[in-house]
């Protein structure tokens, strides 16, 4: 097994060896490959990610990422290098699920996985100035058959493989029927052939008023790229906040396992990060690339008793908070302790 960590910025580089500690005491003869990529990178070497990385990506076929502190205003060479291997690499799915875990900050009964399309929409295109004071910026936005096909299998077959109940299409069809409607008519095809499980559908702006109001109603989201960004954002909320939630970007050959949240710069350097996230997107690496279900439900365990026995990071309450690597610490000698006793 071989795996490539790409820490990137800011916390990057205290929740992934967070995680890295994690899958080395599950598999000590992982061969890790280290590279970089992100913004501090991009000022060091002039571009965010070197085709060399994602080659090596490739070859591993498991990789491990931090985040990108992206700037929010144009720069000459500056692309998001996470958006980039997705494409290049061919993960066309971002699954991410938010459960409920027991800290005061998250909601009970939450239990929700967010199907993402990873390829297309709106991030994937060239976005253009048309008007050289750059006072007139145009992106398009992109949806083929092809890929909602590939992503609403993806979905139907996660139900099945999950025993979920029901599926949630997300769409802005009734403004967008070209690129939207064909997202909707595409899933509800796919649905067809997966009658065991049930389908229903939400406007975007009706799936973010439920989000809040009632989350519980929700099993598993079928959407595109875009919504499914601020969507599992906003359901992060109910699962304890950011810093908890995994995600995994899934293709026929890659897996890139890579926590919903940021570089987060304001906590970055402190120890204060929360690397639940990190690690549970490592047990995600575990379960559906290296297919391993059994040694990610151990490390899920692991999470869910340290959390139970009353550890937490500064994002749940300061006083009385471990710092990231006790944290991690505490999970691995866990694991230790069920791997001596197995
Ligand atoms: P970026 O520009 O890289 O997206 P950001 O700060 O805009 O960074 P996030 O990194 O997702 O976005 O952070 C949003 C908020 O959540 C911040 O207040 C941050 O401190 C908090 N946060 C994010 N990740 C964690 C974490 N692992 N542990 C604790 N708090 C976190």
């Amino acid at each position: 097994m071989e795996l490539c960590v790409i820490e990137g910025d800011g916390v990057g580089h205290e929740v992934i060896p967070a995680a890295v500690e994690v899958l080395k005491t599950l598999f000590p003869n992982l061969k890790i490959h280290r590279a970089g990529a992100g913004w501090d990178y991009f000022q060091a070497h002039g571009f965010p990610v070197s085709e060399a990385t994602i080659e090596l990506a490739r070859r591993c076929g498991a990789v491990l990422f931090g985040a990108a502190n992206s700037p929010s205003y144009p720069v000459d060479g500056y692309y998001s290098p996470i958006v980039r291997m997705r494409r290049l690499l061919k993960v066309h799915a971002n699954i991410r699920p938010i459960s409920y875990l027991p800290v005061s900050t998250a909601r009970a009964g939450v239990d929700l996985i967010v199907v993402r399309e990873n390829t297309e929409d709106v991030y994937l295109s060239q976005e253009k100035s048309s008007n050289i004071n750059g006072e007139k910026g145009t992106v398009q936005k992109i949806v083929t058959r092809a890929a909602t096909e590939k992503i609403s299998h993806t979905a139907f077959q996660l139900a099945r493989l999950a025993k979920r109940r029901l599926v949630t299409i997300v769409h802005k069809g009734n403004v967008l029927p070209q690129t939207d409607g064909l997202f909707r008519r595409v899933a509800f095809e796919v649905a067809e052939q997966y009658k065991d499980i049930q389908t229903d559908e939400l406007l975007v702006d009706t799936a973010a008023y439920w989000m809040v109001k009632e989350p519980t109603r929700f099993d598993i989201i079928l959407t595109s790229n875009q919504y499914g960004d601020i969507l599992s954002d906003m359901a992060a909320a109910w699962g304890g906040g950011l810093g908890f939630i995994p995600a995994l970007n899934l293709g026929d050959d890659v897996g890139i396992a890579e926590p919903v949240h940021g570089s987060a710069p304001d906590i970055a350097g402190k120890g204060m990060a929360n690397p639940t996230g990190a690690i549970l997107s490592a047990a995600m690496l575990i379960r559906y690339h290296w297919q391993k279900p059994q040694i990610a439900e151990q490390v899920e365990a692991a999470v869910r008793n340290t959390i139970d026995e009353g550890a937490y990071t500064a994002d749940v309450k300061a006083n009385g908070a471990v710092t990231t690597g006790e944290f991690a610490q505490l999970i691995c000698q866990k694991l230790q302790a069920a791997t001596a006793a197995s």
